[in-house]
């Protein structure tokens, strides 16, 4: 890291110091665009660094509704508009207990990258509350999605700032959030991607953050004359971009053999079929069940339930060739990369943001892997949003394939801009560089052009 960047990264720390998540992404981030200030020293005349780091706006609210029993609860909601630099903000809504302002910077950070790599005009923005769907009925979600949105509606706005779905936020939120939207805006606009297919929603984009992280492995692999035939994947999680990775792998020829949730992991050494996807699919989105009810359904799997306190995740000590960690956040540290690493593993292609710690990754570059960042590896969802954005405006839908076929097509062009952006600063195969490179030399020339704002 040069002296500069260095600087910039000690400030932000200083400011931010109860935000771990939001510095970690920081210096990921910033560590990447050492040799850029080397070569562009207008970059650091304009501060495009110190500016880059700050949100625009960060915004905290309260969410009070009434529960089945009609007591009140109260939960804090937020949205964080990083970056309006290259379009409107865009990112997804995060419900979930760990949700505080610290983690939706993190994630607002990494957003502006990924939606520059997409190469749609997408600004990044993220927001949510800790609020927490499980065990709630679908009323209560329902009551809360309609609290929420009664002070998130004057902040967004389709040429403003678009959310779409996160963790706990999937197509039954979206419909209680673009509900309570469309109530007190009186219009019907696309202000939410994820949306329900007879009031906008755009087919392929359920299924394509799993299947955009599916086809950059599938580039990763090309690069060394490689594909996802035969190949042993472990997937984390067992939500949406879990779902779907395991579709897109099946159908490439590879074989599935892991999913979890925060209880526990099942191993299923004969693969995820597309029936067994479909009873996790119904456990998971109908019934909202837990990943125990696999192993004592399918014979031959194992069910592994989490140990506290135990200092690695035994999921990624199962023998494979490619790991999709698709669940959260540092999900993957040292220990679980060298186990990674001892037993095989090859490609890493992050479906979850950021789940990989600082060393965890180096340990990746250092050895070579084929390792792709989750800006890069699961853009495909943004980008799938950005065409359900672009159908909107139009008043037209398109068809699966049209929309798969452009989905395959950024995925391949993201895989370009990261091997060409690590290459030409030094760093060849080096997706991590790349990734970081290649989002931010969009923001900071559009940055440079609109002056010191
Ligand atoms: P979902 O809410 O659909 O699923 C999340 C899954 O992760 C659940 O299975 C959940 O289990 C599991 N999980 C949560 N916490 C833990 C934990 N501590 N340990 C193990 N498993 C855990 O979310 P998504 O699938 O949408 O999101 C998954 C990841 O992908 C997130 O990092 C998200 O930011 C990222 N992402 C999502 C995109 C999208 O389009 N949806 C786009 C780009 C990235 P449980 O039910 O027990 O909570």
């Amino acid at each position: 890291m040069s002296s500069y960047v260095a600087e910039v990264v000690a400030k932000v720390k200083s400011k931010n110091s109860a935000e771990p998540e939001f510095l970690q992404a920081v210096e990921e981030v910033l560590t990447s665009l050492t040799p850029v200030f080397d070569r562009r020293p207008d970059y650091r005349k304009a501060k495009i660094l110190e500016r880059i780091v700050e949100p625009e706006r960060a915004i905290s609210f309260r969410v009070a509704w009434l529960d089945d029993q009609g007591e009140v609860q109260v939960n804090r909601g937020y949205r964080v508009q990083f970056s309006s630099a290259i379009g409107p903000y865009k990112g997804g809504l995060r419900f979930h207990p760990s949700v505080y302002l610290g983690i939706l910077k993190f994630l607002a950070f990494e957003q502006v990258f990924k939606n520059s790599l997409t190469t749609l005009p997408m600004g990044g923005g993220k927001g949510g509350s800790d609020f927490d769907p499980k065990g709630k009925s679908d009323l209560e979600v329902m009551r809360f999605c309609q609290s929420f949105m009664t002070e998130l509606f004057r902040h967004i706005g389709p040429d403003t700032d678009v959310p779409a779905g996160d963790i706990g936020v999937g197509g039954r939120e979206i419909g209680f959030l673009f509900g309570q939207y469309k109530r007190l805006a009186n219009e019907f606009t696309g202000v939410l991607t994820g949306k329900g297919l007879n009031w906008g929603g755009s087919l392929i984009r359920p299924e394509a953050t799993g299947y955009g992280a599916v086809y950059f492995a599938a580039e990763m692999l090309a690069t060394r004359r490689e594909t996802m035939e035969g190949k042993l994947c472990l997937v984390s999680g067992s939500g949406n971009v879990a779902q779907y990775t395991v579709e897109k792998v099946t159908q490439l020829g590879g074989k599935a053999i892991t999913l979890s949730d925060s209880s526990g992991f099942i191993h299923d050494p004969a693969g995820i079929t597309p029936e067994k996807l479909a009873f996790v699919m119904d456990l998971k989105n109908v019934r909202r069940g837990r990943m125990k009810e696999y192993a004592e359904r399918f014979k031959g799997s194992t069910y592994t339930p989490v140990q506290p306190g135990l200092d690695h995740n035994p999921l990624w000590k199962v023998k494979a060739h490619c790991a999709f960690p698709s669940a959260i956040e540092n999900e993957i540290n040292d220990k679980d990369a060298q186990n990674l690493l001892r037993n095989g593993v090859t490609v890493v292609a992050e479906g979850a943001n950021m789940p990989s710690t600082i060393p965890a990754q180096r340990l990746f570059v250092e050895e070579r892997i084929l390792y792709g960042p989750g800006k890069a590896a699961n853009a495909g969802g943004v980008a799938t949003s950005g065409l359900e954005m672009s159908q909107n405006s139009m008043r037209m839908s398109w068809t699966r394939e049209e929309v798969d076929n452009r989905l395959r097509m950024i995925m391949k062009e993201i895989h370009r801009t990261c091997v060409d952006a690590s290459a030409a600063y030094g760093t060849p195969g080096n997706y991590l560089n790349g990734a970081n490179i290649g989002g931010f030399l969009k923001v900071a020339d559009a940055m440079m052009d609109h002056g010191v704002v």
